[in-house]
C-alpha cells in the first residue's frame, strides 16, 4: 500500500510501477493482468504484441457477446479507477480511506443500476472485513463504511 503515497506523475496509479501508458494500463499492469484472469479473460493477453487498437479489435473478434460485455465493463472500470486515483490523490488522507471510497463508489454504481449484487474486489483486507461486518465501524473511515453497509 505504501507505494500509493509515492506515486509520481510518470508511474501507474494502480500498481505504482513503470511509466504510465495505455499499453501498461490495460495489458501489462499486474493489477490489470489479475483482473483479466479473475474474469477468465486471460486469453486476451495472448496478442499483446499488437498495437493497442489492433489488440482491441482482435479481442472483440475472439470473444462471444457475453464476454465482450464483461470485457467492455472491465475496460471502463479500469479506466475509471485510474482516473479516480489520479484525481482524488490529494483529497484522500490515507490508503485505507482510498480503498473505502473506491468500494463505496462501486456499491453506489451497482445500486443505481439496480444490479442484484455487486462483487467488490479490494486490496485492503481490513476494509473488506469492515464492509462485510454488521457492526458499526468506529474508525476514521466509519462514515464510508456505514454507507457501503
Ligand atoms: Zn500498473
Amino acid at each position: 500500500m505504501q507505494h500509493r503515497t509515492l506515486v509520481t506523475d510518470t508511474s501507474c496509479p494502480r500498481c505504482g510501477k513503470r511509466a504510465e501508458a495505455i499499453d501498461h494500463l490495460f495489458r501489462e499492469c499486474l493489477v490489470t493482468v489479475e483482473v483479466w484472469s479473475t474474469l477468465l479473460l486471460q486469453n486476451v493477453l495472448i496478442a499483446c504484441n499488437r498495437d493497442f487498437e489492433q489488440w482491441l479489435t482482435w479481442v472483440f473478434e475472439q470473444l462471444n457477446t457475453h464476454e465482450c460485455r464483461i470485457f467492455s465493463c472491465a475496460l471502463w472500470a479500469i479506466w475509471g479507477d485510474r482516473n479516480s486515483r489520479i484525481h482524488n490523490k490529494k483529497e484522500v488522507t490515507s490508503a485505507f480511506a482510498a480503498e473505502a471510497l473506491a468500494c463505496r463508489r462501486a456499491v453506489r454504481i451497482g445500486m443505481e443500476n439496480t444490479w442484484p449484487e455487486v462483487i467488490v474486489e479490494g486490496d485492503s483486507y481490513a476494509v473488506i472485513k469492515k464492509c462485510n461486518s454488521k457492526e458499526q465501524d468506529k474508525s476514521m473511515i466509519g462514515a464510508y463504511i456505514s454507507d457501503i453497509q
